[in-house]
């Protein structure tokens, strides 16, 4: 079997590979000549999901995945949820949202919060969604220096360590994007 996965996220990209099994044949959206940005411009994490599988499947041809995740914190509504990449502007960087968001919460006991990944999969004329959820709480200050994003102040609900003190082989066990690629893997293992 072999997919597009809509992703120019080396970072999940790794994280991915290590998760499918060798059957499953996963091409590059430079494999298959897909240079340009993909939209995200739906105001949900299911509709992003399902904007960059649309996309490919449609402009491509090609069976696709799409992968959305947003961190929604208890406190703050939700927020930053699909705006988790841009909280603190365009520049995407990591170290300016994890700034932002300790900001905001200062005045918070309340720091519940939970990662949502959704996955959206194109195959042969039809669509599934796959959701995982990682629950946890923000930690009062960045620790650890492993994973991306937001890491160092996600401290996930069992354990005493952040996102970013995990090593990859528990943080996929654990995590949203592990829990809804598991999801994913045995799908495809049912329909193969
Ligand atoms: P994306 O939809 O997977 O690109 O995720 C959107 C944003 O959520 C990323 O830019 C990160 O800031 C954050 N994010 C996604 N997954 C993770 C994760 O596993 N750990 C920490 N932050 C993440």
């Amino acid at each position: 079997m072999q997919f597009v996965f809509a992703s120019n996220n080396k970072n999940k990209i790794l994280e991915l590979q290590s998760m499918l099994p060798e059957s499953i044949t996963i091409l590059s959206l430079e494999s298959i000549g897909c240079f340009e940005d993909i939209p995200e411009t739906a105001d949900t994490i299911e509709g992003n999901a399902i904007q960059k599988a649309n996309y490919v499947t449609e402009k491509f041809g090609y069976d696709c995945f799409a992968d959305d995740t947003g961190l929604e914190v208890d406190a703050l509504n939700g927020d930053p949820g699909v705006f988790s990449a841009r909280y603190a502007g365009e520049q995407r960087n990591a170290d300016d949202n994890m700034n932002k968001l300790l900001e905001a919460l200062v005045v918070q006991n309340e720091r519940k919060a939970q990662f949502k990944t959704v996955i959206a999969l194109n195959l042969k004329g039809k669509q599934y969604l796959f959701t995982g959820i990682a629950k946890g709480e923000i930690t009062l200050e960045k620790i650890g220096n492993q994973g991306f994003g937001y890491d160092p102040i996600f401290q996930p609900e069992g354990f005493l360590q952040t996102f970013a003190q995990l090593s990859l082989d528990v943080k996929n066990k654990i995590s949203h994007r592990g829990k809804a690629t598991q999801q994913l893997i045995i799908f495809l293992k049912e329909t193969e």
